[in-house]
């Protein structure tokens, strides 16, 4: 199962990443936990983009699809993979075509309001203490998402890729709602 998790940040990406990678055994690849890592262990990476990921921009399309490529060469992806914050623009995902053998087998867009985006991220901040959880940097993830993520909507839907869910309801509904989509 090749799968990207696609939304805005705070739709519930990487919680439901997390049940898909147990429901299919196949590994949750997380650009942004990657770079937190490296941010964290203090590596070359790290440094190169701790300042950007506290700003809320995105880092650049060359460096992440290293990342990714290094990722997947890990040898745990021969059985698919979920892609959770990558590809972040439609250079991103062209790289993503051009590296993959096969096609995706879907992109599952998980689709939350802009105030419950808010509520969310802003609870996130307050439990987590994510350092790019504050309330400027959430404003300016959520405008680089609509600005630079949000076109590849149309690009997957021409690829008759793209699954749309409701991601409003509690992880549960959320998580059978995407298996009902992947069903059908
Ligand atoms: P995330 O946890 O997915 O929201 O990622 C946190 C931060 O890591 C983002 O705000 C970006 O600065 C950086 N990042 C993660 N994935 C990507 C990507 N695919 N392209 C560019 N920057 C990324």
């Amino acid at each position: 199962m090749r799968l990207v998790m696609f939304g805005p940040p705070g739709a519930g990406k990487g919680t439901q990443a997390a049940r898909l990678s147990e429901h299919f055994r196949v590994p949750a690849l997380s650009t942004g936990d990657i770079l937190r890592a490296a941010v964290a262990e203090g590596s070359a990476l790290g440094k190169q983009v701790k300042s950007v990921m506290e700003s809320g921009a995105l880092v650049s399309d060359e460096l992440i699809t290293d990342v990714v490529i290094a990722r997947m060469n890990a040898g745990d992806c021969d059985r698919g993979f979920l892609l959770d914050g990558f590809p972040r623009t439609v250079g991103q995902a062209e790289a993503l075509e051009g590296l993959l053998s096969a096609a995706l087998d879907g992109v599952v867009s998980i689709e939350v309001g802009e105030e419950e985006l808010l509520a969310r991220l802003r609870g996130r901040a307050s439990e987590q203490g994510r350092s790019d959880d504050n309330e400027e940097t959430i404003r300016s993830r959520l405008s680089v998402y609509k600005e630079q993520t949000a076109p590849l909507l149309p690009f997957y839907e021409s690829r008759g890729l793209l699954r749309s869910i409701d991601g409003t309801g509690t992880p549960d509904e959320v998580f059978a709602l995407i298996l009902a989509s992947l069903k059908s």
